[in-house]
């Protein structure tokens, strides 16, 4: 059984664990994160289709 709360996103290539209190997003490189922080390292600049974070202020 592997975590069913992993999301990967295909764009910019981190994995997102939803968790209790907020989701945790692991970079390749570097300490984990949020998704706010993704959206401003990756996601912002990325910006295509596809990405599971585009709506990185939402949440
Ligand atoms: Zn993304």
């Amino acid at each position: 059984m592997s975590s069913p709360n992993e999301q990967s996103c295909p764009v910019c290539g981190v994995k997102i664990v939803s968790m209790i209190g907020g989701d945790r997003v692991l970079f390749s490189v570097g300490p984990p994160g949020t998704r706010a922080v993704l959206w401003q390292r990756v996601c912002k600049h990325t910006n295509k289709p596809g990405c599971i974070n585009l709506d990185g202020s939402a949440r």
